[in-house]
C-alpha cells in the first residue's frame, strides 16, 4: 500500500475492478509513466457493488494479485482509499476529496479511458473534481485523438480551472472479462496477465 512520503509529487491514479490485473493495465501505468511527469503511479482498485462467488474475486485476492503484478515495479503502488469507504461512497469527487486532503501537497493526475472522456460530465460533481486532479484521457493516437481534443477544449471553457490532457497508448487486446474467462475453461493466459498471477488464480481457484 501507498506511504506518506509522497509529498510534493506528482502521482497518477488509476482507477478499476482490477478482477484481475492484467497486462493492459500495466501497459496503462507505463504510458502513464513515460508521459505525464508523474513519480508515481496507484492503482485504486473499487469496492464491487454486486458480487457473485465465482464471477469475481474476493478484494483480498483482488489485491494480492495487484501486489503480484506490480512487485517488479517500483513506482507503481496500490491505494487502499476506496476499500476503506462504503461502495456507495466511491464517486470519483469523494476518492479526490479524501486524497487532496490526506496528501495536500501533491498534484493527482487522474487517468481515464478515452470513452470515460464522452460522459465525463454525467459523473457526480464535475465542477468540482475537475478542480482536484488533472484529467488524463487514454486514447488511441490515430483514431481517437481529435474527437479527445475536442472534449477537453469542451470541458475546459465550461469548467474553468479543469485541467485535461491525452494519454497516447495503443490499446493492447485483453480485458479482465477475457482473463475470467479463461480460468473458467482453463485456456491459457500466457501474454495476457503477469506470469505470478496466473499462478495465483490456478493456485486459488478463482472464477471457476
Ligand atoms: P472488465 O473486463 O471486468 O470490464 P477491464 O479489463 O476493463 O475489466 P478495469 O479494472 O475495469 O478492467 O479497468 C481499469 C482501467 O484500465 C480502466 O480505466 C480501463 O479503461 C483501463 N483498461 C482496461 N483494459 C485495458 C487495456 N487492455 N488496455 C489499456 N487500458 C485498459
Amino acid at each position: 500500500m501507498n506511504s506518506r512520503e509522497t509529498q510534493g509529487n506528482r502521482i497518477a491514479l488509476l482507477g478499476g475492478t482490477f478482477d484481475p490485473v492484467h497486462l493492459g493495465h500495466i501497459a496503462l501505468a507505463e504510458a502513464a509513466c513515460q508521459q505525464l511527469q508523474v513519480d508515481k503511479v496507484w492503482f485504486i482498485p473499487t469496492q464491487l457493488r454486486y458480487y457473485k462467488k465465482g464471477q469475481a474475486a474476493e478484494v483480498y485476492d483482488r489485491v494480492a494479485m495487484l501486489s503480484l503484478a506490480l512487485a517488479p515495479f517500483s513506482n507503481m503502488e496500490i491505494s487502499d482509499v476506496e476499500l476503506r469507504k462504503r461502495p456507495e461512497d466511491n464517486y470519483t469527487v469523494n476518492t479526490l476529496r479524501t486524497l487532496t486532503k490526506e496528501y495536500p501537497d501533491t498534484r493527482f493526475v487522474f487517468v481515464i479511458g478515452g470513452d470515460s472522456l464522452e460522459h465525463l460530465s454525467t459523473w457526480r460533481a464535475p465542477e468540482e473534481f475537475l478542480q482536484l486532479a488533472t484529467f488524463a484521457a487514454a486514447v488511441r493516437e490515430d483514431v481517437d485523438a481529435k474527437r479527445a481534443r475536442a472534449l477537453i477544449r469542451k470541458y475546459e471553457k465550461d469548467y474553468p480551472g479543469a485541467d485535461l490532457v491525452l494519454l497516447k497508448m495503443d490499446p493492447v487486446d485483453v480485458s479482465s472479462t477475457e482473463i475470467r474467462e479463461r480460468a473458467k475453461t482453463g485456456a491459457s493466459m500466457e501474454g495476457l496477465v503477469p506470469e505470478a498471477v496466473e499462478r495465483y488464480i490456478r493456485k486459488n481457484r478463482l472464477y471457476m
